[in-house]
């Protein structure tokens, strides 16, 4: 026993604030696996959050991470140019489109507010449509534009102005249909430009294609689809938060491939540096070329470490992982609709790729948040890491690191069939 737990020793030097999923004080990961400082071995189906995409310390990735420490830490994009960054530059482009710029930075948030400040500026209009549901960070303008938890906004109102929420399609929860939610969705985007803001006045509409923290929802193509119309006809820019859903994790590198539609901006994080600090805009290049010099930026963006790791990310992506997470995350469904069939619990198994959510109710229909806690916690002492999402907390996500393997799931599964044998 260690005298004193990471955990013990955090709890007296840093403050509440931050929500964290676990007491776990983890000293060593490899692959799908992390061990404690006791030495006890877990299975992570979590990534650090749809982070650790090609899994903990990849050799690969370690490697090209080292050289370049070897070579240059910090170039400073404010100052300097430097190889890690061009070439990502680069890559990003040539997968998403060569008439696209990049814009490096740190964060999820960061890439969202980089996002929001581009469109206002080349659009000169005030307004923001945002999800209900949505997650897209915690600074202030992007707190902002959150909307899947009111206590994200606890006394920090007074926040963005000219933020307004439209509905994205839960047909699940609506009970309607799917055609009949995307109208309803649609419906209710109408109203926004009739009743609260006309569209000449709006500058984006930020929309993740699959909510995350809101609780693993995919949109309905048709839905995306009318979202590119209406941009198109009234001039607004359409953004993709991929923070969550970007590098392979839907099994496309990035989720708009599952919809035919193009963002004028895509905003990446998360796993694109397979943990270090980085995220991205990418963007149309006449927007990028019009965005006014001196008027954003940052110290650390683009840091050439972070993008070295970027770069080889891509390259074990392309290469093999994400085919890997498209065919593990068909698997993976699969085991667990069998699970399905027998709890009444369980009420949808919804995602793309390795993005799975497992949504739970109670025998009365009502999202089962107390279920999920439980399960959760038993699983962790169990040895397998797994976190919630949704609104109600009643969602369970598997995100394992995409180079999961069938023996790895199988071993989930017989976890997660036992939590739930033993609390049902
Ligand atoms: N957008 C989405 C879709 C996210 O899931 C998150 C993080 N959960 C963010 C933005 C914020 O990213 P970060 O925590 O890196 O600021």
């Amino acid at each position: 026993m260690v005298e004193r737990s990471l955990y013990e020793r955090a709890n007296a030097i840093f403050p509440p604030v931050a929500n964290r999923a676990t007491s776990l004080g983890i000293v060593k990961g490899e692959g799908v696996y992390l061990w404690d400082e006791e030495g006890k071995e877990y299975l992570d189906f979590a990534s650090g959050v749809a982070v650790t995409n090609v899994g903990h310390n990849h050799p690969y990735v370690v490697q090209k991470v080292v050289e370049q420490c070897q070579t240059l830490i910090h170039g400073g994009h404010n100052v300097v140019y430097y190889p890690t960054y061009v070439e990502l530059g680069e890559k990003l482009i040539e997968a998403v489109d060569p008439n696209y710029k990049v814009y490096f930075s740190n964060s999820g948030a960061e890439a969202n507010e980089a996002a929001i400040k581009l469109a206002k500026q080349v659009t000169k209009r005030p307004g923001i449509i945002s999800f209900k549901r949505s997650f897209h960070g915690r600074t202030l303008a992007t707190t902002t534009l959150t909307a899947s938890n009111s206590g994200y906004r606890q006394n920090y109102e007074g926040l963005l102005p000219s933020v307004y929420y439209a509905d994205y399609p839960y047909a699940t929860r609506s009970g309607l249909n799917e055609e009949d939610e995307v109208k309803r969705c649609i419906g209710v985007l109408d109203d926004i430009f009739h009743c609260l803001i006309a569209p000449e006045q709006v500058s984006s509409i930020i929309v993740e294609p699959m909510q995350g923290e809101g609780g693993y929802v995919v949109a309905p193509k048709a839905f995306i689809k009318h979202l590119r119309k209406v941009c198109d006809e009234h001039g607004i820019l359409l953004i993709f938060d991929e923070v969550q859903t970007g590098f392979g994790r839907t099994g496309k590198l990035f989720a708009y491939e599952h919809f035919d539609v193009k963002p004028d901006i895509l905003t990446l994080a998360k796993g694109i540096a397979n943990g270090f600090p980085l995220s991205a805009i990418v963007a149309k290049g006449e927007l990028m070329d019009a965005w006014t010099q001196g008027t954003h930026g940052g110290t650390f963006g683009g840091n050439p470490v972070a993008c070295a790791s970027a770069l080889a990310v891509l390259e074990l992506l392309q290469d093999k992982y994400i085919d890997n997470a498209k065919k593990m995350g068909e698997y993976f469904v699969q085991e667990l609709t069998q699970l399905k069939e027998k709890y009444d619990e369980i009420l949808e198994i919804r995602g793309l790729g390795l993005m799975i959510g497992v949504e739970f109710v109670t025998k009365t229909g009502e999202p089962n948040a107390d279920l999920v806690k439980k399960i959760i916690s038993k699983a962790l002492k169990k040895g397998l890491i797994l976190l919630n999402c949704g609104v109600d907390k009643n969602v369970i996500r598997f995100i394992p690191p995409l180079i999961v393997k069938e023996e790895d799931i199988n071993k989930a599964i017989t976890i997660f069939s036992e939590c739930l044998e033993e609390q049902l």
